[in-house]
C-alpha cells in the first residue's frame, strides 16, 4: 500500500505531465534541471505543512480570549460557496502582504530567493519553497481563516483549490483563460513573477487573485508575451540541502565579516555550535519520525500517548481488550486483526466516529462487566495516535461541560491505548490464521456491531 503522499505525487504527475506535453509553453525535458531537488521538496514539504497546521492550532488555543464567537458563528452559517470565495480573498490578501515583505526585507529575501532560483518552470517548481518560508506563509494564510471561523468543509474545499492553483500557475503550459485570468491566477500571471528581470519579478505578488495586484499597482500581465528566462542572479546551490542551508550560511558569513571588523568573532564558534545542534536535532527528529511512518507533530504526540506492544497483547497483559481499526475501509477489507470493528480516523475527526466508538463499547459492556481497554490500531501507528488524541480531546471537553451528553466518553477515554507499530507489527508476529486463537483469550466478544443504534 503506497503512502498518501506518494499517491498524490503520482496523481499530480499523471495530470500535469501530459498537459505540459500537449500545451507546452517552453520545450524542455520532464526530468529538467533541478527536478530531483524539487521532488525532495515535494515529500519534505508535506511534513512541514503538517507542522504549520499544528502551529496554527496551538496559537489559536492560546488566544481563545481574542476569538469573536459571534463573528465566527456568522461566518460559519454562510453557504460553503460564499465561505470559499471569502477564504480566497482573505488568505490571498494575507499572502500578498507577506510575499511583498519577502521581496523587500533583505534577510527574508534570502529564504524566498530559493523559490526564485527555479530556471525551468513546471508544475513541480511550485514546491521549491524553503521550509522557513513555507511555515511563515502557511501560518499567515491559514491563521485569519481559523480566526474568522470558516467551517472545516469550506477549508477543505479551499485547501484543495489553493493546492491545485499552486501547481497550475507554475506549470509549463500555454492556455488562454479569457476573462477568468483576472479572478484565477494562471501561468500567464505567475510566470512573470519568476522572470530573470528584477523589475518584473517584483510584480504579481498574489497567488490566487490577480485583481489584488491590479488594485495595488503591481500587476504585470502583457497579453501576448511570456518570459523566456527564469531565475535570479544570486548564486543559489542546486541541491536540496545546499538550498536549505543557503539563507543561514549567507547570514552567518555576513555576521562573521562584521565581527572580524569589530574584532569580536569570539561568538562565532558558539553560534555555529548552536546552529549545528539545532539542525542536527531537527534532522534526527525527522529521521526518527519518518522511520515510524509519522510526520513530526504526530511523532511528538505519540511520545505522550499510552501505547501497548503486540507482545503485551499476546501475553494477555492488556485484558479485556477491544481492538478498533482506524484505517480506511479499503485497507480494512484487505486485512484486519481478527474481527475487530472499523472506525476510520476521518470519521473520528469529523465527530460521528466517536459515537461509533461509544456504541461498540456499550455493546461490549452488555456482555461483560469489566470496562474494556480500547486498543486503537492503524497501519504503523500514526493514525491511531491521531485518533487517540481526538478521543482524549473530546473526553476533556465533555468533562468541562456539565450535562454534555453528546460526546460524553469520559469513562472510556481513560482506557484508550494505541497498538505500537500497528497491524504491520502485529502481522510480523502473528499470521492471520492465528488471530482468533490469540484474541480469544483477551477480547470481550468475537464480533461487535459498529452501530447499535
Ligand atoms: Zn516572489
Ligand atoms: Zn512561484
Amino acid at each position: 500500500m503506497l503512502p498518501e503522499i506518494v499517491k498524490g505525487f503520482i496523481i499530480l504527475a499523471c495530470i500535469f505531465i501530459p498537459l505540459e506535453r500537449i500545451f507546452s509553453l517552453h520545450k524542455q525535458k520532464i526530468f529538467r534541471l533541478g527536478w530531483a531537488t524539487d521532488a525532495t521538496y515535494f515529500f519534505t514539504g508535506h511534513f512541514i505543512g503538517r507542522s504549520g497546521a499544528v502551529v496554527v492550532t496551538v496559537t489559536l488555543s492560546l488566544m481563545t480570549n481574542f476569538l469573536n464567537r459571534e463573528l465566527q458563528s456568522k461566518v460559519a452559517s454562510q453557504p460553503i460557496w460564499l465561505q470559499f470565495i471569502e477564504a480566497i480573498i482573505v488568505s490571498d490578501l494575507a499572502y500578498y502582504i507577506v510575499h511583498r515583505l519577502l521581496h523587500e526585507v533583505p534577510w527574508l529575501w534570502q529564504f524566498h530567493a530559493v523559490h526564485h532560483s527555479i530556471e525551468r518552470m513546471d508544475w513541480l517548481a511550485a514546491v521549491r519553497v524553503h521550509p522557513c518560508e513555507q511555515l511563515l506563509t502557511q501560518v499567515c494564510k491559514i491563521m485569519p481563516l481559523y480566526w474568522l471561523g470558516f467551517t472545516k468543509e469550506s477549508l477543505v474545499v479551499y485547501a484543495l483549490y489553493s493546492a491545485a492553483i499552486a501547481f497550475l500557475i507554475h506549470a509549463n503550459i500555454k492556455v488562454k483563460f479569457g476573462i477568468l485570468k483576472w479572478f484565477v491566477a494562471t501561468p500567464q500571471f505567475h510566470h512573470w513573477h519568476h522572470s530573470k528581470v528584477p523589475e518584473i519579478h517584483n510584480k504579481n505578488f498574489a497567488v490566487q487573485l490577480p485583481l489584488l495586484d491590479l488594485l495595488f499597482g503591481t500587476l504585470y500581465m502583457p497579453a501576448k508575451k511570456m518570459p523566456h528566462k527564469y531565475g535570479i542572479s544570486d548564486s543559489i546551490p542546486a541541491g536540496y540541502f545546499g538550498q536549505i542551508f543557503y539563507p543561514f550560511s549567507r547570514s552567518f558569513k555576513k555576521m562573521l565579516n562584521k565581527n572580524s571588523k569589530q574584532g569580536i568573532n569570539r561568538y562565532s564558534r558558539l553560534l555555529r555550535a548552536i546552529a549545528g545542534v539545532g539542525l542536527t536535532s531537527v534532522a534526527s527528529l525527522s529521521a526518527v519520525a519518518l522511520f515510524h511512518g509519522m510526520d513530526i507533530p504526530t511523532f511528538i504526540a505519540s511520545l505522550n500517548t499510552k501505547q501497548v506492544t503486540v507482545a503485551d497483547l499476546q501475553q494477555g497483559k492488556v485484558k479485556p481488550a477491544l481492538l478498533i481499526d482506524v484505517r480506511s475501509p479499503e485497507e480494512y477489507a484487505e486485512d484486519r486483526i481478527g474481527e475487530s470493528p472499523l472506525v476510520p480516523l476521518i470519521d473520528i475527526e469529523m465527530g460521528f466516529g466517536i459515537k461509533q466508538v461509544q456504541s461498540i463499547v456499550k455493546a461490549n459492556i452488555k456482555n461483560s462487566q469489566p470496562q474494556p481497554i480500547i486498543v486503537l490500531y492503524c497501519a504503523k501507528g500514526g493514525r491511531s495516535v491521531k485518533a487517540y488524541k481526538q478521543l482524549e480531546k473530546i473526553a476533556r471537553y465533555s468533562q468541562g461541560v456539565p450535562g454534555n451528553e453528546t460526546h460524553k466518553i469520559k469513562d472510556i477515554s481513560l482506557n484508550v491505548v494505541v497498538l505500537s507499530g500497528g497491524i504491520k507489527a502485529w502481522r510480523e508476529a502473528v499470521p492471520a490464521r492465528e488471530d482468533t486463537q490469540i484474541l480469544a483469550s483477551i477480547i470481550l466478544s468475537e464480533k461487535v456491531a459498529i452501530d447499535s443504534n
